[in-house]
């Protein structure tokens, strides 16, 4: 263990995903890291959020290929069981235990104090009565929390949050999930699929109201058809709970009943009570603005939640990389954000990278959109695929991708093609050089950009457009002899 001075390199405030990620470079670089934490070293990534609901979408997801057996292949008996989803949770999670990250800290020769930290001037912070001081930087890595709307009754009912059904150890009959995004679809799924009688209510016009129409059209219609009751477009007016049921009144007038309420309905940013007035920074402020180089000002830096710049785990992380490489003077890229995937793991998964379409006509660029449906695709085919898609928006001027949705099967995963491209500004011309494996999930990139099979792919989907679409963009902005 360090020395017990207040004096340090470096202090991370929020030892979480992000704050657990840069404290480890920097010491293995060799500085000396106080980091201050009041809950559980990890943050929310491994015991509430991105692994344990990934764990429990496994365990669905089982279940769904197994119900697939009578179609496919013969006759299969199911019975699901979530004690093995709940042990394998706990087993995950340490029993939400976190001795294993502190001990994992210690050994790389960091110092964890418990407790909420708060800035007291540029280069200090004060946390658990003690007085530390940075002599190279701060990191701000406090994450964001979930975000209650204001609807009456609800603070006076046990609602749950997604920390409560992490650790949930038996299913309700049934629940109603308030808010359509990634986690409201996700978990709603796993529960659907072990026999809860879900019902999501999203405020906003479809559910995913982030992403493209035509993956909220693809996931509703997935949701719906295993039983899920969706209510879009429409608002909570009031929740109560009597005689141990929860009932919401929706605006129509409708009332809702069931045994649990879950809300996800979003995460913001809490900067009050990070002592960020003695910094001169408005702690009112949606998030922490942050440059190129994670830099908050001086040698305050942030990453995560915090930034606003996406809340997901990878944003953290990258930021993390960016952050300890520039405190150790190192070379280094800058923080980009052109590229940030979105990932929605229900089955079909969601995957975006990029802008969406009306983000792109939104910020005047000239787009191309093309959309390839995975259903005729010779993949999509011989898997059975019903509905789902790959769509394209391409810059009319400089024949790259923009952004880029796929919802489908392994949706997230043939993502990664795309992540690449958009990332690197890989031109169009480039991508249909490529070689695809044939019958490849990600080969539908190459149907799509007509870099594949064109004589069958067209004479199997006569009406794709994409083709001729990109052929024209090419000819007017690539290298089609590339
Ligand atoms: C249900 C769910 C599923 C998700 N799934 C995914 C996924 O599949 N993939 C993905 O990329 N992302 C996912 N996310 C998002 C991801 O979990 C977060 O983006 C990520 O954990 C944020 O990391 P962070 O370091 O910014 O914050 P956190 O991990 O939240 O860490 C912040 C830490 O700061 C501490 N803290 C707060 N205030 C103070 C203070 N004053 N002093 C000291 N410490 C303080 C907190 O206790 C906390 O531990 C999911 C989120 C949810 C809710």
């Amino acid at each position: 263990m360090k020395k017990e001075s207040g004096e340090v390199d470096v202090i991370v405030l929020g030892v979480g995903t992000s704050g657990e990620d840069i404290s480890l470079q920097l010491l293995d670089a060799g500085l000396d890291v106080v980091g201050i934490e009041p809950s559980l070293v990890g943050g929310e990534c491994p015991y509430w959020a991105c692994l344990p609901s990934k764990m429990m979408i496994r365990a669905a997801n089982s279940l769904k290929e197994a119900r697939q057996v009578n179609s496919f292949a013969g006759e299969a008996k199911i019975t699901s069981n979530w004690n093995v989803v709940a042990k394998r949770v706990g087993d995950l999670t340490a029993n939400w235990n976190d001795s294993g990250a502190i001990k994992r800290y210690e050994e790389h020769g960091g110092r964890v104090i418990r407790g909420f930290g708060k800035l007291d001037g540029p280069n200090t912070v004060i946390a658990d009565g003690q007085t530390f001081t940075a002599k190279k930087a701060i990191v701000i890595a406090t994450g964001s929390r979930p975000l209650m709307p204001p609807v009456p009754g609800l603070a006076d009912t046990e609602f749950w949050t997604t920390h409560s059904i992490m650790q949930m150890k038996e299913l309700p009959d049934s629940m109603i999930i308030m808010g359509g995004g990634a986690s409201g679809c996700e978990l709603g799924q796993v529960l659907a699929r072990f026999g809860v009688d879900i019902t999501i209510i999203e405020m906003r016009d479809r559910l995913l109201p982030d992403e493209e129409p035509e993956a909220s059209e693809v996931l509703e219609n997935a949701l719906i058809d295993e039983g899920i009751k969706v209510h879009s477009g429409t608002e909570v007016q009031k929740a109560d709970f009597m005689n141990g049921s929860f009932s919401v009144k929706l605006a129509g007038g409708q009332e809702l009943n069931a045994d649990r309420l879950l809300v996800t309905t979003g995460r913001r940013v809490e900067l009050e009570g990070l002592g960020l007035e003695s910094i001169d920074i408005d702690e009112t402020s949606d998030f922490l603005p942050v440059d190129e180089n994670m830099q908050v000002k001086g040698n305050i830096y942030a990453i995560g939640d915090v930034t606003g710049k996406g809340f997901y785990s990878h944003v953290g992380l990258y930021q993390s990389s960016i952050a300890a490489a520039h405190i150790l003077g190192k070379v280094h890229h800058s923080a980009s954000y052109h590229a940030v995937p979105c990932a929605t793991f229900t089955d079909p998964e969601v995957g975006r990278v990029g802008l969406t379409e009306a983000e792109a006509i939104d910020a005047g660029i000239p787009v191309a959109v093309i959309v390839k449906q995975l259903p005729l695709t010779f993949r999509g085919m011989v898997h059975g695929v019903e509905s789902g898609m790959v769509k394209l928006i391409a810059d009319r001027k400089k024949d790259i991708i923009l952004g880029a949705t796929v919802a489908g099967p392994y949706g997230v995963e043939i993502m990664g093609m795309l992540n690449l491209a958009i990332h690197a500004q890989i031109p169009i011309s480039e991508l249909r050089s490529i070689m695809y494996a044939f019958p490849s999930f990600y080969s539908t990139i190459g149907e799509a950009v007509g870099a594949y099979g064109r004589g069958v792919t067209t004479a199997l989907d006569p009406s794709y457009e994409g083709i001729r679409i990109l052929d024209a963009l090419v000819h007017t902005v690539g290298q089609p002899g590339k």
